[in-house]
């Protein structure tokens, strides 16, 4: 790291990143599959976080690990609980868009204490999930920006 020509390359580089150049793949699930199915999609997928999307696809509701081994811990039945019982919902779902900056997505899991962000596209009617964001792409961001200013 040398001086301030660099300083100023790499916060210009670190503005101009946006949500849609780190993003993964979005893994959803419908409201009524059960609590015991979506366990294992979440195992398969090998995600943390998986969005919840109505008959429409459109975004309804978050299921994080906790919500899932929480679940777990007082039932025997997980075979018969629907996931839109124990899901987090809207209106409360953090969101962004593919152009927003990463810096604002990485503050909103900050504020929020989430993990990961669905990446929305809105519809007269709803909001379609297209993307995800989460702390390993925000982490990946980080190092490419230290990789690509030998820094
Ligand atoms: P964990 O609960 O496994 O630590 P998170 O920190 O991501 O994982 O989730 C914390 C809580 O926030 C969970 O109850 C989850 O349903 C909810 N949650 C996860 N993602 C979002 C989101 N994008 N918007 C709102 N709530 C979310």
């Amino acid at each position: 790291y040398s001086g301030k020509k660099t300083g100023q390359a790499v916060t210009d580089s670190m503005m101009n990143m946006k949500v849609r150049d780190f993003q993964s793949i979005p893994i959803v699930v419908t409201e009524n599959m059960m609590v015991y199915d979506a366990i294992c999609h979440m195992f398969l997928e090998d995600v943390g976080t998986l969005f919840v999307v109505d008959k429409n696809a459109y975004l309804t509701g978050a299921l994080s690990r906790k919500d899932l081994l929480r679940t777990s811990l007082g039932n025997k039945e997980l075979n018969k609980i629907p996931v839109h019982i124990i899901m987090t919902r809207m209106p409360n779902i953090t969101y962004c868009f593919k152009h927003d900056s990463l810096i604002h997505a990485a503050k909103k899991l900050i504020d929020k204490q989430i993990d990961a962000l669905p990446i929305v596209k809105e519809h007269p009617d709803g909001y379609e999930v297209i993307g995800r964001i989460t702390k390993t792409n925000i982490t990946g961001a980080f190092l490419s920006l230290a990789e690509n200013h030998d820094l």
